[in-house]
């Protein structure tokens, strides 16, 4: 019998925190992801390219399942959705799914950590009001971020979550994949299988989340394992966006299995890993002018890039990536061979594009969140290179997917180049640079607007990688940001003190 499966995406991780919003806008434009789609294009345009839905599509086709697809929608990280934009994209998805006619099953490509204006638990919200429209029996199955804040009632609505294993995400679609394989277990079954949840007490700064390296290799690792003996079906391990001020943010274990013994043992083991690998969440950060500093000595011998990672303006973890901290910095240390990006200032790219190439153009670029210590940077830049913005993205973190940045210029001052863009992406893919006539492999110093995704692209290019703090609305340690509403006692950072309300 032929499965017929509705399938929908929804995707934004919320930076409360964040100076912008997400607007209906900015789910339509996709930034960093693929721009709005509708029914049968949801199937043509995320085919091939590195995202939850277009693996379990892929999945589901192979398998031929009918697939029938409603929307998918992800705008760039930011401050919480917008309460008008984020009804209309649930409410369509809830109808389309309730109009589908009868399912076997439901996929959801969703991230895990949306806030919006009016709701702490985006997902939550959605799985729940998708349950109410489908009824209890209709399996849901879920792919999600390791970014996600998994909440109670997303564990409560969905008959299985499974998240990355990966930071860089190179892993999305290779998920969604997974997510599906499960949704085909439980259309098979007659009951949903045992689920077990576990909370961890500290948040973990996004830097030291990175896959490649220790801890979170070795933990990743322990949830593959755990699926090996066929009674934990799926170990997902939430490593958590430590950005949004709600009582559910933070690390959590998910398992499923078929048995509940194995379930809980396995949610425990997990957890007690999680918690033992507290004090490893650690790394090496410097100030702008002493990361610089660094690099550049590092320079003088290496044969490759030195990479700095602008990680407190990254535009994935809700930053504008406009702060020119890192900018000021390359440029009071006289760095030479030096590029950055992506900087977010459409005015100034529209001042470019009237100037032209080769002329001269005096601005104050970027520097408008509101951010404590940053300014526009004024000065007189060259206008090297002209570009529309619209770049294929073919590294293992984009993987192949369009990307429209919008008018986009390189403006050189002394020997350092910025890449200036209409659009906010995350600086993950050396095409990026190439777009506006920049060879990354040539400079001497990359700064890059991102955490970690960058790493996926450029750890093959890069002489070392350097952390730097330069003022952003994403501080490297989630113990400065001014929190509210987390649960009592949980640690704002690895080892660090327990948060308590004020009184
Ligand atoms: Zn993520």
């Amino acid at each position: 019998m032929t499965r017929r499966i509705g399938v929908a995406g929804f995707l934004h991780e919320t930076n409360t925190f964040a100076p912008s919003p997400a607007r209906m806008g900015d789910f339509i434009q996709g930034g960093g992801y693929m721009p709005f789609a509708r029914g049968a294009d949801v199937i043509v345009r995320s085919r091939g390219i590195n995202l939850g839905i277009a693996g379990a599509i892929a999945y589901a086709q192979e398998q031929g399942w009918e697939v029938v697809p409603v929307l998918w929608a992800g705008a760039i990280p930011s401050a919480p959705v917008e309460a008008a934009a984020y009804e209309a994209i649930a409410g369509e998805i809830v109808a389309g799914i309730r109009d589908a006619g009868p399912l076997d099953g439901v996929f959801l490509d969703l991230h895990g950590a949306m806030v919006a204006e009016h709701e702490d638990d985006g997902e939550g919200v959605l799985l729940s009001r998708v349950r109410e429209a489908i009824g209890p029996r209709v399996p849901v199955a879920v792919a999600l971020d390791l970014h996600g804040n998994i909440t109670a009632r997303m564990f409560e609505a969905a008959d299985a979550m499974v998240g990355f294993r990966t930071y860089p995400h190179i892993d999305m679609a290779d998920t969604g994949r997974r997510a599906a394989a499960v949704l085909g277990e439980l259309m098979e079954r007659p009951q949903p299988w045992f689920k077990a949840i576990r909370r961890l007490d500290y948040l973990i700064p996004i830097a030291w989340q990175c896959t490649s390296e220790e801890p979170a290799k070795g933990l990743y690792a322990r949830t593959v394992a755990q699926e090996r003996d066929g009674q934990v079906t799926s170990s997902s391990l939430f490593t958590g966006f430590p950005a949004a001020d709600f009582p559910e943010c933070g690390p959590v274990v998910v398992t499923y299995g078929r048995s509940e013994t194995a379930v809980e043992a396995a949610a425990d083991a997990l957890h007690d890993a999680v918690l033992a690998a507290e004090p490893a969440f650690a790394g090496t950060s410097y100030e702008p002018d002493a990361g610089v500093r660094a690099a550049m000595e590092i320079a003088r011998t290496a044969t490759r890039p030195v990479i700095i990672a602008d990680t407190q303006d990254n535009p994935g973890a809700g930053g504008d990536s406009d702060t020119t901290g890192m900018l000021r910095a390359l440029v009071a240390c006289g760095a030479r061979a030096a590029a950055l990006g992506c900087l977010f200032d459409p005015e100034a790219a529209k001042a470019a594009h009237a100037a032209g190439e080769g002329a001269q153009v005096t601005l104050a670029l970027g520097g408008r969140s509101g951010v404590p210590g940053d300014a526009p940077f004024v000065g007189t830049f060259t206008v090297e290179r002209l570009s529309d913005g619209n770049v294929v993205a073919p590294g293992p973190y984009y993987g192949g997917a369009h990307m429209r940045m919008g008018p986009s210029a390189a403006l050189r001052i002394d020997d350092i180049r910025v890449v200036v863009v209409s659009h906010k992406a995350q600086m993950a893919d050396r095409a990026l640079y190439r777009m506006v006539g920049i060879e990354p492999e040539r400079q001497a110093i990359l700064v890059n607007k991102s955490s970690v995704h960058f790493r996926a692209d450029f750890d093959p290019i890069a002489e070392t990688i350097l952390v730097c703090t330069a003022p952003g609305p994403m501080p490297l340690s989630p113990a400065v940001l001014a929190w509210k509403r987390l649960r009592p006692g949980i640690r704002l950072e690895p080892l660090g003190r327990p948060f308590s309300p004020a009184a």
